[in-house]
């Protein structure tokens, strides 16, 4: 077996490099290079224009925190959007909760549900659950379209660069704020404390000037390697530090915990005062 190398230009004068057992598939799709490969340590991964998306070994850290802190804060999750997460990861979590009726899973890129369905079983056999519906479509332009219509919005994009870029935007949180109802919960992946903290507290404002409650949560998850890595959640009034009671869960997480929701909002003083003052 050979084995080389990808190195992921993260930020100026900070690389990471993977050992790679093998490239499974590599692509220029309409929108990204996409690459799916086998890494020694991590198992399968995919790659979008150079940046490590998920690897099998650890995106239940991400899928479980992103998933179950929204819908288990949420009272009654019923009708659920996901925007970007064509791999299907963010949509096994969310079928966890029963209660959950229907979920919307708009991705830009048909070709990385097509490749997420060869190469990423594990995660993209949830496309396929009758509660589910895919639609390739720009998920700003969704969201443009539908007014008082989810209790849960997931936003699991790529980073802020590509067809991603406006997902950032204050106009995209505006059209989420519209697009949820009354009791509405979304979140949102937004980077690394440790590399862009000036990023995050543009974030954290756009989404305080429009959600009464807002917060920023943490985990650490190896394939981000940067330390904590960070979502934002915002709602119209529930506070996620209430969750309910979801026994229901137990023994089907590998992170989510109770203690683990209430624990991910704990901030220390240097990303608390930077992000949302002192
Ligand atoms: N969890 C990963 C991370 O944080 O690195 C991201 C997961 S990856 C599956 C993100 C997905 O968002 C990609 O498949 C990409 O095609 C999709 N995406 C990017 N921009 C989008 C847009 N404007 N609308 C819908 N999906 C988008």
């Amino acid at each position: 077996m050979s084995i080389t190398t990808f190195t992921e230009e993260h930020t100026e004068g900070y690389n990471l490099q993977w050992k790679i057992k093998s490239i499974l598939h590599q692509e220029k799709s309409a929108y990204q290079e996409i690459t799916v490969a086998d890494t020694v340590q991590f198992g399968r991964c995919l790659i979008l224009d150079g940046a490590m998306q998920i690897t099998v070994q650890d995106a239940f850290i991400y899928h479980e925190l992103m998933a179950h802190i929204c819908l288990a804060s949420h009272r009654q999750p019923r009708n659920v959007l996901i925007i970007g997460g064509g791999d299907g990861g963010i949509i096994k979590e969310v079928l966890k909760h029963p209660m959950v009726e229907k979920v919307t899973l708009v991705e830009i890129d048909e070709r990385v549900v097509a490749l997420s369905k060869k190469y990423l079983p594990e995660f993209s056999r949830s496309l396929d659950h009758p509660k589910v519906s895919v639609v390739i479509q720009d998920g700003f332009d969704f969201i443009a379209k539908h007014q008082n219509h989810f209790d849960v919005i997931l936003v699991d994009s790529s980073d802020p660069s590509g067809p991603a870029a406006p997902l950032f935007s204050k106009k995209f949180y505006q059209l989420v704020q519209e697009a949820l109802k009354q009791e509405g919960i979304f979140t949102a992946q937004i980077g690394s404390p440790l590399f862009e903290l000036d990023k995050l507290k543009t974030v954290y404002e756009r989404v305080k000037s429009l959600f009464p409650i807002a917060r920023y949560y943490m985990a650490s998850i190896p394939t981000y390697s940067t330390g904590p890595y960070s979502l934002i959640y915002g709602s119209k009034g529930i506070d996620p530090l209430s969750p309910r009671d979801v026994p229901y869960l137990e023994g089907l997480t590998q992170y989510y915990t109770p203690e683990i929701h209430r624990a991910a909002f704990a901030l220390p003083p240097f990303i608390h005062n930077a992000i949302v003052g002192k």
